[in-house]
């Protein structure tokens, strides 16, 4: 769509993000998604995560004309924060904030690419409930699924007990959407690994 994003004024989103210890899509990861963005413009994207919005507005500049994307955001602070962002840079036409749990989000609307980047360890829950929203040819996208290593490592080698339940919750995702035959699924190793979930 060629919109000519101010480049260093988003540097600083992600500076600023990664000083408050919020954490954002990885520059390889973001490389990967828009890459497929620009191949197969997308006129809607769903994306359940948007702290600060930043990677909305990173994909912002891959949309079809006149695409848009719908983000959900359950903390205040960073839906405020992702609210002025988005302002600043003139995206409010592309980009709808939605401030709620995504459970709570009614959307009738379909999507060509929804971008699952919330609570880990509910992927299942948001495929399952977000499946009716995606078009018939669309791809779902999963980011960090190896979880910063501890997907796949031993489970007794993890001392916390909580971060050993979200790598199994992940595994079982994984499984889940490899046992899918309505769905072709590719995990690429790039970032903290991303799930590409085609439908046949
Ligand atoms: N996509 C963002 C980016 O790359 O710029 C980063 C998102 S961050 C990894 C995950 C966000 O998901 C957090 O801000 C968290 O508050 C939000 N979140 C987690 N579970 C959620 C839910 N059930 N509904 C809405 N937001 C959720």
């Amino acid at each position: 769509m060629g919109l000519e994003m101010n480049k260093e004024e988003l540097e600083k989103i992600k500076q600023k993000a990664l000083e408050d210890h919020i954490p954002i899509i990885m520059d390889d990861t973001l490389e990967v998604i828009e890459k497929e963005l620009k191949e197969n413009p997308p006129k809607r994207i769903l994306e359940i995560g948007a702290a600060v919005g930043y990677s909305a507005m990173c994909f912002s500049e891959f949309l079809a004309d006149g695409g848009k994307i719908d983000t959900i955001e359950r903390d205040e602070e960073r839906y405020l924060e992702a609210i002025k962002n988005i302002k600043n840079f003139g995206l409010e036409n592309r980009i709808t904030l939605i401030f709620n749990d995504a459970f709570n989000v009614q959307i009738d609307k379909k999507f060509d690419l929804i971008f699952f980047d919330a609570a880990k360890a509910q992927n299942i829950h948001f495929f399952t409930y977000f499946e009716k929203n995606l078009e018939k040819h669309g791809t779902i996208i999963t980011d960090n699924i190896f979880f910063h290593g501890y997907t796949y490592m031993d489970p007794e080698k993890i001392e916390s007990r909580n971060v050993r339940g979200i790598a199994r919750k992940i595994r079982d995702y994984v499984s889940f959407l490899e046992e899918n035959d309505s769905y072709e699924t590719v995990i690429k190793k790039i970032g903290d690994g991303i799930a590409v979930t085609r439908r046949k």
